[in-house]
């Protein structure tokens, strides 16, 4: 008999605390419908809170002047740190909380304490560049952890898929050159923040390292899952991730209101499922599924369902057929521009 997989969410109601202005679509409500989400399964779910992460964590990522501001900036809050992105009096301390409960999950998994997770993490991250806030993100939740996994763990070689519908440009630029992380994007493309273009393939020792799958507005399921299965599933296959961090957005779903994809609950369940395929084929299951954006409740409720019915199953999940790749398509088109901008 196989022992009980074991999959943890971190959640905390203290992600409730950073407060931005009236209107702003990155607010407490997103992790009230996550958690109500989490709640409704009535699963017998691993739960724990967060810690904050150390200041060594974070600043194997950002610089010192950065995390000086951000503490400076919650002294002095509310503060606007550029026109997307707020402070309030707490978010120094929400926001390590969320780097540190992202770390802290995914080194448990590294170390084999767990098997995968969900944090459940607000501000974001993705957009967060080493020496400055960005899109709403103060710290790098995922390239913290991911540095973390390195440093103090030995991991060799880690996989970030960010299925955010924006590009995570700050998890790009942190590892561009670093040939031991891979970073694979989907995203809408021309877009915020501009940065994700095919031919953004890694630099230095990095090149070929970086895999940007930009996609037009107008994208559903099909485009997604396809990507997955065309793309991203043989770059995981050629790269043997050890781990495979996931920067899950949910705002590609049809009713997020920032952006214009069309990805459903099945949608996400798919590219959750080719996701685990992948970690249990190459990593002995280990994968970590991190919050990024996602602005409609609706949309982060079926995400978080989709990844939860993928990670708490005990068997691997059956992959659908691929679906063929009709001549003239989106999906033909990104294959081929990706293709090529690989293989020169
Ligand atoms: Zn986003």
């Amino acid at each position: 008999m196989l022992a009980k997989r074991k999959t943890a969410v971190v959640e905390d109601k203290r992600f409730l605390d950073h407060r931005g202005p009236a209107g702003h679509p990155e607010r407490p409500e997103r992790i009230s419908a996550v958690g109500a989400a989490i709640d409704a399964r009535g699963e017998p779910l691993t739960r724990f809170a967060p810690r904050a992460a150390t200041p060594d964590e974070i600043l194997r990522v950002h610089s010192r002047e950065h995390f000086d501001r951000i503490a400076e900036a919650s002294r002095r809050a509310p503060a606007q740190l550029d026109p997307d992105t707020y402070v309030s009096a707490e978010s120094f301390e929400v926001a390590l909380l969320a780097a540190g409960g992202t770390t802290e999950l995914a080194l448990r998994v590294a170390r084999g304490e767990l098997d995968s997770g969900l944090a459940a993490v607000r501000p974001p991250g993705h957009h967060a560049e080493s020496d400055r806030a960005m899109g709403f993100c103060l710290f790098n939740n995922v390239a913290i952890a991911a540095r973390a996994l390195q440093e103090q763990e030995s991991v060799d070689r880690i996989m970030i898929l960010d299925w955010d519908v924006h590009h995570g440009n700050g998890t790009q630029h942190v590892f561009e050159s670093d040939p031991s992380v891979l970073y694979a994007s989907t995203h809408q493309f021309p877009f915020y923040p501009g940065t994700g273009a095919v031919d953004e393939i890694g630099v230095d020792r990095g090149e070929g390292f970086t895999l940007n799958v930009p996609l037009p507005a107008g994208c559903g399921d099909r485009e997604y899952v396809g990507v997955m299965e065309r793309l991203i599933a043989p770059a995981a296959r050629s790269f043997r991730p050890e781990v495979i961090l996931i920067s899950c957005g949910f705002d590609a779903h049809r009713d997020d209101p920032l952006a214009a994809m069309n990805v459903t609950r099945e949608g996400y369940r798919d590219m959750a499922g080719i996701a685990r395929a992948l970690a249990d084929d190459l990593c002995g299951g280990r994968i970590v599924f991190v919050l990024e954006g996602g602005y409609a409740a609706s949309g982060l409720q079926d995400g978080v369902n989709a990844v939860l019915d993928v990670i708490t199953r005990e068997d691997s999940p059956e992959i659908p057929k691929k679906a063929p790749v009709l001549s003239g398509t989106v999906l033909d088109t990104v294959i081929e521009q990706v293709s090529r901008a690989h293989h020169r």
